[in-house]
């Protein structure tokens, strides 16, 4: 399916949607979500026009993962969480609402599963 330039994170990079910005470098920007599943929920998300990881090349997989990694460690050093969790989607089926790639960090204080 072709890439949808109008999904919400697509705006939120071209600055047509404000965001909590929190990082960004050459090929990805992290911000936090804003229905959070937690106190420090945020998202890591790649600057080219991927839908899924199957879409996403192999250098925004790269980037992607070393920018979740990095705020992964911005997390539990601000607030100490016993968990973080590392979720992502691809494709309605599989829970995935914002057509462009992402992964979740949640900070987790319990067992629970992230509802999708
Ligand atoms: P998904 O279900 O696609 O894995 O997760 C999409 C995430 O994006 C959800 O956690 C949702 O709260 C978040 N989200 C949706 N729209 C916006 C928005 O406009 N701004 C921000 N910051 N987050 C959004």
């Amino acid at each position: 399916m072709a890439y949808d330039n109008n999904n919400v994170f697509a705006k939120i990079l071209r600055g047509e949607l404000p965001c909590i910005r929190l990082y960004e470098d050459e090929l990805t920007l992290s911000f936090m979500d804003i229905m959070p599943q937690s106190e420090g929920h945020l998202l890591v998300i790649p600057k080219e026009s991927a839908e899924t990881l199957l879409d996403l090349s192999e250098e925004g997989a790269q980037a992607c993962i070393r920018t979740t990694q990095r705020m992964a460690k911005a997390v539990k050093a601000a607030l100490q969480p016993p968990g973080i969790m590392i979720a992502q989607f691809n494709g309605a089926a599989a829970g995935q609402t914002v057509p462009h790639f992402h992964f979740h960090v949640i900070p987790r204080h319990d067992g629970l599963a992230m509802v999708a």
